[in-house]
C-alpha cells in the first residue's frame, strides 16, 4: 500500500498480489462521522474481475484437491493473523462503516470464529454409502467443492460478511472472488492484507473493488464462476438472481429484512425494553435483522412506548470510536435522507414521535450522517416504514390485542429474515415461534447469530443459509459413484 499525503492508496488483492486498477483509477471512501476521507480505493471493472476470475479458476485444481485437513491449516493461519490484527481491523470498520468500536470487535470475533469453525467442520463433510437395490452394484455419494465462487457483500457488516462466505467456501475447496460494497471497500483490502500475511495461496481468495454492476456482470456472464453468494438488498438480489438464470448459476441469497418484534404482555418487562432497544440501535438501525415492527399487547402498550422513549434519549450518539458511545453515525446522507422520509410519511399518516424524530443536533453533528435514535407510537399500519426496511434507529410502535392477531401482522409482509418473541410464557413461545414465517426466531433473545448455526430468511428474505452446518452445503455438490462388482469370486 502507497500513502499519498497521508492518505492510504489501497490496492486489490488478485492472485497473490496487491494491484490497482487497470483502468488506474480510484475513488474515495469516508469517515461517515466527519467526511474525511480514509483511503483511496481502486475502481475496478470487468477487466479485473476478469483477471481475479482468472486467477481463481486457475487456483481451484490444486486447493479443491487438497485435504480438508490440509486446507484447514491455511485457514487456521488466516484466523491466527486476524486475531493478531484484530484491534486494528476493527477500528477501520469503525472509521468506514461508523458502528461503535466494541460493535466492530464483536465483528472480528464472529470473522475467527467463522474461520476455525469451518476448518474444522469441513473435515466432515462425509459423503455415503447408499444400499443398492440391484447386487452388482454399489453406489456411493462424494462432496465436491461447487467451483469459484463470486461473493457480493454490503456495507453493514464489513468484515464479518467476508468470512460468513470465505470461511466455508474455501474449507470446502472453492476458490473466490469477493466484491466489497464501495462504502466499505478498505476493509476488504486490509483483511486481503491478512491473507497475505498469512501466505495463503495464490488466487484462491481474491478481492476486487470498483463497480459494482461491471463486477457483477463479469460473475454472471463468466462460466468459470459457479455460484454467485450475494447480501444485499432484495432489489439488486432480485437482478442477480435472473442474470444467474442464464447458466443456471448456483446462488446463496441473504436479502432484505422486515424484522417483527412481539412483545407480550407476560414477559419481563425490563429486560424485554432492554434487549429491544439493544436491537433497535445496533449499528444505528442498520442490521438486516433489526427490529422493524415494534408490536405491543395493548395492555403494555403506553408503558412501553415511555420506557423505549426514556432509553433512546439515553443512547450516547457520537464517533464509534470514543470510549462509551453506544451509536454512530449512519453510513452516509442518503441514508438519512430516506429515514428522514418513511419519519415524515408516518407522522403525517397519524405517528406521533415520543423521542428523536431528526438528525442530531450540535456541532459534534454537524459534519456526519447523524440521526437521533428515536421512537414513534400509535404508527398506523399504512405507514411506509411497517412495509419496508427502515434500516435507520426508528423504533416504530404498533399495538394488538391477541397471539392471533400479532401472529397475522407478523406474516403480513413479504419478508422473512428473522422475528422476535418476548413473554414468559413457554407454550406461547412454541405456538408463535413455530407459526412465524422467518427464518430465525429469537425468544427472549435478540442474538440469533453464531458460527455454529444456521442464518438466513424465507420469502422475499432470501434463499440459502450462512453459518453451520446448512452453510457448508452452499459450497458443496454431491457426486453419486455408481460402481459395478462383479459378484463371482
Ligand atoms: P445493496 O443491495 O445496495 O448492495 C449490496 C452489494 O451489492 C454491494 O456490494 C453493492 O455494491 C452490490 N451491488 C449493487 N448493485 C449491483 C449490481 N447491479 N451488480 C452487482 N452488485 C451490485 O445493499 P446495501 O445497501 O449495501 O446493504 C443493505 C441491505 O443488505 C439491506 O437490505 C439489508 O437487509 C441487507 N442485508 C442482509 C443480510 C442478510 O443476512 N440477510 C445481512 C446484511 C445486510
Amino acid at each position: 500500500m502507497k500513502q499519498e499525503n497521508a492518505v492510504p492508496v489501497a490496492a486489490m488483492y488478485i492472485d497473490g498480489r496487491f494491484v490497482p486498477a487497470q483502468s488506474g483509477e480510484t475513488f474515495e471512501s469516508v469517515n461517515p462521522v466527519n467526511g474525511e476521507l480514509v483511503a483511496l480505493i481502486p475502481f475496478g471493472d470487468e477487466r479485473d474481475a476478469r483477471s481475479a476470475v482468472d486467477a481463481a479458476a486457475a487456483a481451484f485444481p490444486t486447493w479443491s484437491r487438497l485435504s480438508a485437513a490440509a486446507r484447514a491449516k491455511y485457514i487456521h493461519r488466516v484466523a491466527d493473523v486476524l486475531e493478531r490484527r484484530r484491534g486494528e481491523i476493527a477500528s477501520v470498520v469503525t472509521t468506514e462503516e461508523g458502528k461503535p468500536l466494541h460493535e466492530a470487535q464483536g465483528e472480528l470475533q464472529l470473522s475467527i470464529d467463522s474461520l476455525r469453525w469451518y476448518a474444522e467442520e469441513a473435515r466432515r463433510a462425509y459423503g455415503s454409502w447408499i444400499p443398492d437395490p440391484v447386487p452388482s452394484r454399489r453406489l456411493l455419494t462424494q462432496r465436491q467443492p461447487v467451483g469459484v465462487c463470486g461473493a457480493i457483500i454490503p456495507w453493514n457488516v464489513p468484515c464479518a460478511m467476508i468470512f460468513r462466505k470465505a470461511a466455508p467456501a474455501l474449507a470446502a475447496g472453492c476458490t473466490m472472488v469477493l466484491k466489497p460494497a464501495e462504502a466499505t471497500s478498505y476493509v476488504s483490502l486490509k483483511v486481503a492484507e491478512v491473507f497475505a500475511e498469512a501466505d495463503f495461496p495464490a488466487g484462491v481468495m481474491n478481492f476486487v473493488t470498483g463497480k459494482s454492476s461491471a463486477i457483477g456482470s463479469v460473475f454472471l456472464t463468466d462460466a468459470r464462476v459457479r455460484k454467485i453468494s450475494f447480501t444485499g438488498s432484495t432489489e439488486v438480489g432480485r437482478l442477480l438472481l435472473r442474470g444467474a438464470a442464464d447458466q443456471i448459476k448456483r446462488v446463496s441469497m441473504e436479502l432484505g429484512g422486515n424484522a417483527p418484534v412481539i412483545i407480550f404482555d407476560d414477559c419481563d418487562l425490563t429486560a424485554t425494553i432492554q434487549a429491544v432497544s439493544a436491537l433497535k440501535f445496533l449499528n444505528a438501525g442498520q442490521a438486516c435483522i433489526g427490529a422493524n415492527r415494534i408490536y405491543v399487547q395493548a395492555g403494555i402498550y403506553d408503558e412501553v412506548s415511555r420506557r423505549l422513549s426514556d432509553h433512546a434519549r439515553q443512547v450516547k450518539v457520537g464517533d464509534g470510536s470514543q470510549p462509551g458511545v453506544a451509536m454512530g453515525p449512519l453510513v452516509d446522507m442518503r441514508a438519512v435522507e430516506k429515514v428522514e422520509a418513511l419519519v415524515g410519511d408516518a407522522v403525517r399518516k397519524g405517528a406521533v414521535v415520543r423521542a428523536g424524530g431528526s438528525r442530531m443536533q450540535g456541532e459534534a453533528y454537524e459534519k456526519g450522517s447523524f440521526y437521533a435514535p428515536t421512537v414513534l407510537s400509535e404508527v398506523p399500519l399504512a405507514a411506509r416504514l411497517h412495509d419496508e426496511e427502515i434500516f435507520g434507529p426508528v423504533a416504530a410502535l404498533y399495538s394488538f390485542d391477541t397471539e392471533v392477531q400479532a401472529v397475522e401482522m407478523a406474516n403480513n409482509v413479504p419478508y422473512g429474515l428473522s422475528a422476535y418473541i418476548f413473554t414468559e410464557n413457554i407454550d406461547r413461545a412454541f405456538r408463535v415461534g413455530e407459526r412465524l414465517e422467518t427464518g430465525m426466531v429469537g425468544i427472549n433473545e435478540i442474538r440469533v447469530g453464531a458460527a455454529e448455526a444456521p442464518f438466513g430468511g424465507v420469502k422475499m428474505s432470501g434463499i440459502g443459509r450462512e453459518g453451520g452446518r446448512e452453510g457448508l452445503e452452499e459450497y458443496l455438490e454431491t457426486k453419486l459413484l455408481a460402481i459395478r462388482v462383479r459378484e463371482q469370486i
